[in-house]
């Protein structure tokens, strides 16, 4: 017997019949003599539609923020988990099990009070393993908890990731299934390099590392929570019969499974290669050599929620001078061009050079901390496509590379190609 937490997406739950085979799905758990708790998303499509309903309804909107009112905002887009947690309890009794729906403030899942982009502080998690152990089914409303303030607050988009693994933690769950609309993690995506495989395990590490580089399984704080809480989580799909063979197996169900480095026995050197889009490049030539002249670029970029990624700068030839490089999206580039233009004076650089269209590609793996001449690898084999690199950074599990956007998918296959990924 085991405790597990199964979470479903909205392509999941996008209509009755999906909600249907949901059920399926958690039925073959519980006759299987586990403890289950459910997570579920709103019907995909949904959350968008309310939070264009709240947007659209103040006739003056503040022109610069998407809420009219954050709270109110919270109290609009959460009702879509409110209704798929009742159908699904619905479903499930239906076909003989017991349930029931839980929302966030009945468990409750304690938030801070940042209305829309909340943070669980707090998750009471006896009532549910109470009715566990009791054989009843807890289908809980992802991606909302209660704020200090007594209100609803939601957790960001994508959020009911983080609801799941919060949960799982809070119960102690034996493992977190995440059922969505593709069978697990790749090597790459797909639809750029058709050889990528499957991967059968990803460590929590790498997994943020694919997670904030653009692969949208998971949300990254669902992740960042798994990794603190050493939740076994694995990304596997709803859309296969939920009777097939194997498809209960306990300890290898179809999938990847996001773990903890000392379960995974071989590690590969390279485990991914990931791709952002939409980067730009800006770069302050001739700056102060001198204390504080990144702090007042960077502070005010992030006091006007830039975010910043791919920081390079040069050691100065005379002590004097030196060039800041970096990344932004493109979407914030103009904005990130005035806040600097405004900071002229205080950083005292000479021009500003930005190119925008830019792609990012990253190598991702724990085996790279120990192996040498992983990054030589990849650029000889960039050079041999004559694929420009404009900047590189790296960390210990990380290299990326920054080049021109109509080499971005060429680059991938060449990656991942180059480090043996490709299906066998
Ligand atoms: N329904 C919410 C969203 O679309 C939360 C989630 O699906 O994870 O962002
Ligand atoms: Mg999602």
């Amino acid at each position: 017997m085991a405790r597990i937490v199964m979470k479903f997406g909205g392509t999941s739950v996008a209509d009755l019949d999906r909600i249907h085979n949901v059920a399926r799905h958690v039925k073959r758990e519980v006759d299987a003599g586990h403890e289950v708790a459910v997570v579920v998303s709103a019907m995909s499509g949904k959350t968008n539609e309310l939070v264009g309903w709240v947007q659209n309804t103040p006739k003056v909107a503040k022109a610069d923020s998407p809420f009219y009112d954050a709270r109110e905002y919270d109290a609009v887009v959460a009702s879509g988990e409110q209704v798929t947690s009742g159908l699904l309890a619905i479903a499930l009794q239906s076909l003989g099990v017991n349930a029931r729906s839980w929302q966030g403030w009945q468990i409750p899942i304690r938030t801070d009070n940042a209305h829309g982009a909340a943070r669980i502080m707090e998750i009471d998690g006896a009532e549910i393993i109470r009715r566990m152990q009791d054989g009843q089914v807890a289908v809980v409303a992802g991606f909302q908890g209660l704020g200090p303030d007594n209100r609803i607050a939601t957790l960001g988009r994508g959020g009911s990731d983080t609801s799941a693994v919060a949960i799982a933690a809070a119960v102690k769950a034996d493992r977190c299934d995440i059922y969505t609309d593709v069978d697990g993690v790749y090597t790459t995506d797909p639809r750029i390099e058709p050889k990528a495989r499957r991967l059968k395990k990803v460590v929590f590490e790498e997994m943020l590392e694919m997670a904030s580089l653009g692969s949208k399984v998971l949300q990254v704080r669902s992740v960042e929570l798994a990794m603190v809480h050493k939740v076994r989580t694995f990304v596997r799909s709803s859309f296969e019969d939920p009777d097939a063979p194997g498809m209960g197996d306990l300890l290898n169900p179809p999938g990847t499974l996001i773990c903890d480095e000392e379960e995974i026995v071989e590690q590969e050197v390279v485990t991914g290669i990931a791709f952002a889009k939409d980067e730009a490049q800006i770069s302050l030539r001739r700056l102060a050599d001198r204390p504080g002249v990144s702090a007042a670029i960077f502070g005010p970029l992030a006091e006007a929620h830039i975010n910043v990624d791919m920081i390079v700068q040069n050691i100065s030839e005379d002590g004097s001078r030196t060039d800041m490089t970096f990344t932004v999206p493109t979407g914030d580039l103009d904005k990130a061009l005035k806040v600097l233009d405004e900071q002229k004076d205080t950083v005292g650089f000479d021009v500003i050079q930005s190119e925008s269209g830019l792609v990012k590609v990253s190598v991702i793996g724990i085996g790279m901390r120990s192996h040498a001449g992983v990054a030589a690898q990849a650029f000889s084999a960039l050079a041999a496509k004559g694929i420009n690199i404009k900047a590189i950074t790296t960390s210990e599990i990380k290299i990326s590379i920054l080049i021109d956007g109509a080499y971005g998918e060429l680059a991938v296959r060449t990656l991942h190609s180059a480090y043996g990924l490709d299906k066998k």
